[in-house]
């Protein structure tokens, strides 16, 4: 079974909530999904989508992501997308780094696997454990009212965790607005939620110091990418009495490794695309698992074929350490795909049989590939 064609896909993805406000005055409208078809010389095809979170979240952008694949691509003809290292390892001599345009090819190839052997893409990773997951929120920086408003709308919609975004500028209230922002969200927890306070970085360590000690006792939740650096986090992490995850640090083997090593963190939230696919996500599942740390299981956005790979790497996590998935494609307003998924009347989910990634892609939309390669 061998790779002869790779088509690349260029798919506007707006957000479903109108404008998205990040820590360090970031905001986002619209995402820039690059999306790859895979086809292999027996006819099976694979899909596989990375969708960059603008161009201020980590050092990845969607032009980024389009020109490394066009890097990548032709080294992928003629090889069989079942090996998967072996894909990874050629993808690794021709391109160093570029995790994002690696992730579109690497998922692509699980799919085109999974489809080859009549089997879901959960199975081929070690099996799903066939307990629903609980999926998170996205709750954008604004004003506590208002973000408390929003967790109570996710919360009717099933969520069942929540990531609140925080790190207000001086200049938009700072440490005392964020600690009103995570003090409303928490004001209606019920029991079994689970609360993310995300700074995505964009606190130093003596904005996150004075927010802690602003916040009332006894608020359950866990402090998400607080600093952008890992000599921030190190610092803050030897005087913060509240569990910390790393996010945008942790990217790649290395990262996780070192995160374990000097017990910087307790978790890591582990984005598909940042990684670098199911491959490298594989590895973090794995080393995460062996170290203790919780997962959290996501992708920086995308449409529906990032959520299928989402799904099925979040679905061979034990329920222990995996706190939650991302529905991702409940961020953006443009379905690519249907996935193939169970979701409980509680609403956990869970991948099907069906093969491959479950994914039933609308040709449509995707419209004509903006780049062929061919053997
Ligand atoms: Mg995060």
């Amino acid at each position: 079974m061998k790779i002869i064609k790779i088509d690349l896909h260029h798919v506007d993805l707006p957000y479903s909530g109108g404008v998205y406000t990040l820590s360090g005055g970031r905001s986002y409208t619209s995402f820039d999904a690059s999306i790859v078809r895979v086809t292999c010389d027996d006819g099976t095809e694979g899909f596989g989508e990375s969708t960059p979170f603008g161009s201020t979240y980590i050092a990845a952008h969607p032009a980024g992501t389009r020109a490394g694949i066009s890097v990548l691509a032709p080294h992928l003809l003629g090889r069989d997308p079942r090996r998967a290292d072996r894909i990874n390892d050629a993808m690794d001599h021709a391109l160093a780094g570029h995790n994002d345009a690696k992730t579109a090819l690497d998922v692509a190839c699980w799919d085109a696997f999974g489809r080859s052997v009549g089997l879901p893409v959960c199975d081929l990773l070690g099996g799903s454990t066939d307990t629903p997951m609980p999926t998170i929120s996205s709750i954008y920086a604004a004003q506590p009212d208002d973000m408390r408003r929003r967790v109570a709308e996710h919360r009717a919609r099933g969520y069942r965790g929540h990531s609140i975004k925080i790190g207000a500028l001086d200049s938009e209230g700072g440490p005392a607005l964020d600690a009103e922002r995570i003090t409303a969200c928490l004001a209606d927890k019920r029991p079994g939620e689970f609360f993310l306070v995300d700074a995505n970085g964009g606190l130093l360590p003596e904005a996150a110091l004075r927010l802690l000690r602003l916040l009332p006792p006894g608020l359950d939740f866990v402090l998400e990418a607080p600093c952008a650096t890992w000599r921030e986090t190190a610092s803050l992490r030897a005087r913060c009495p509240y569990p910390i995850v790393l996010d945008e640090l942790a990217q790649h083997d290395e990262d996780i490794a070192c995160t374990t090593a000097h017990d910087v963190a307790d978790g890591i939230g582990l984005k598909i695309s940042k990684t670098g696919g199911l491959t490298r996500g594989r590895r973090h599942r794995d080393i995460a698992r062996a170290a203790g740390l919780t997962v959290s299981v996501q992708d920086t956005v995308g449409s529906g074929i990032a959520f299928a790979a989402i799904l099925h790497l979040g679905a061979t996590i034990p329920p222990r350490t995996l706190r939650c998935i991302l529905d991702c494609q409940d961020m953006v307003t443009t379905k690519t795909a249907t996935v193939a998924h169970h979701r409980d009347p509680d609403g956990g989910v869970l991948p099907t049989n069906a093969p491959g990634l479950g994914l039933d892609v609308d040709q449509s939309v995707l419209g004509a590939p903006v780049a062929t390669w061919s053997a």
